[in-house]
């Protein structure tokens, strides 16, 4: 049977969730991220709302640059768990399409709704079904993309963001896909799309056209994959178990630091974070990963994979703190990642023989703050993550 393969990605996510809630923000350019400080913040924009686009801002830009082309814009902080909320109410409202899911980040998911049309009707009327539902039941913008695979369906859903609806009919991939260009194609970052450039390969009809045997030359098995994309052939299937593969969160310091106390403040905020999004999800990881970025870029990452499943800040953060201790660089600190992998949904909460505790006075602080967060928004914090006023937006 002839697949039919629905990417739902949500318009400028954490933002219109913000401007959802708070109706002053409506209609005004809004950027979540870091904070700019009057042009001296040093993070990422994380989303910025279509207003704030118009000005040029964009995610992943410099929260510098975005204050210098947009001063008079709304910068907020990134609400993670409020927006993983959202996420959760978004992806069981998509399961009312299709019991085959594949979610691949907080606001984004793939729909296996192959014969469904005696259901929902041809694509056209699918397209517009899942976007009215989402606009109804949670006053959010969705782009939807529909192909016979995901890697059609994933490129069709960016074509006409916001409010986007694309389908690529079946058969006609390659036509479809041929005057794009090769930066649209999911995975093609920019060291792919440099060395494509290199060899004269700009859209994905050039790509389409290249032999294939030079491709697997230059990129290896890569090559190949690439190439198969460019004819718009994708035969994944939507991996079944639902979820993210992993959650993380990084922070820039202001100034490049060396402080022992600065630094493992910012451990247990993004560990805060990190397992309040599992926490969110319903979610238990067993791998707990660390990034420490010195002055000079170098990068180094740990991990270390726990006998037990945790969803708890305080076991995530006495992980992260000994692994960070086994570095002992004596360089100056930038930027701190700390992320999860090995996700499991309902996984049996066990102790972790790392720390010969009961772990459940540390989880039932994790409850009441997620609970009083909930009710009220932010406003009780972990006395570790007091901060000084000059410290880093945590
Ligand atoms: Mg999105």
């Amino acid at each position: 049977m002839e697949r039919r393969i629905v990417h739902v990605d949500m318009d400028a996510f954490f933002a219109a969730v913000e401007q959802r809630d708070d109706s002053a923000l409506k209609g005004r350019p809004v950027i979540i991220g870091a904070s700019p400080e009057k042009g001296q913040g040093r993070g990422v924009v994380s989303t910025c709302s279509y207003e704030a686009r118009k000005y040029g801002v964009h995610s992943a830009m410099p929260v510098s640059r975005a204050w210098r082309l947009c001063p008079q814009g709304v910068y907020l902080h990134p609400d993670i768990r409020k927006y993983a909320q959202e996420s959760k109410k978004i992806m069981s409202l998509l399961e009312t399409f299709s019991p085959v899911i594949e979610q691949i980040s907080i606001d984004e998911a793939f729909l296996d709704c192959t014969g469904t049309e005696a259901l929902f009707g041809g694509s056209c009327d699918l397209g517009k079904a899942i976007k009215q539902k989402i606009y109804k039941e949670r006053g959010l913008s969705a782009s939807v993309g529909i192909a016979s695979n995901k890697s059609v369906a994933k490129i069709a859903s960016d074509l006409q963001k916001p409010g986007g609806l694309v389908i690529c009919p079946s058969g006609e991939e390659a036509v479809f896909l041929a005057p794009l260009s090769v930066k649209r194609l999911w995975g093609a970052g920019p060291k792919t799309v440099a060395a494509l450039r290199r060899l004269g390969i700009e859209t994905i009809g050039e790509l389409a056209a290249f032999p294939e045997e030079t491709l697997s030359r230059h990129f290896g098995r890569w090559g190949e994959h690439l190439h198969r994309m460019a004819l718009g052939i994708d035969p994944r299937s939507l991996e079944k178990e639902r979820g993210q593969k992993s959650i993380s969160e990084e922070r820039t310091f202001r100034r490049d630091t060396r402080d022992k106390g600065r630094i493992e403040q910012l451990f247990l905020a993004l560990s805060q974070n990190v397992t309040a999004q599992l926490r969110v999800a319903g979610q238990k990881a067993r791998t707990a990963h660390l990034k420490v970025r010195y002055s000079d870029f170098s990068t180094l990452t740990r991990s270390r994979t726990l006998s037990c499943y945790f969803d708890d800040t305080e076991t995530l953060h006495q992980v992260v703190k000994a692994l960070f201790e086994g570095l002992k660089g004596e360089k100056r600190i930038r930027l701190i990642g700390v992320g999860v992998t090995n996700i499991e949904e309902g996984a049996v909460l066990l102790q972790p023989s790392l720390f010969d505790e009961d772990p459940t006075p540390k989880r039932k602080v994790d409850t009441i703050m997620d609970e009083v967060s909930r009710k009220h928004g932010k406003v009780i914090t972990r006395g570790g993550l007091i901060t000084r006023k000059e410290d880093d937006g945590v």
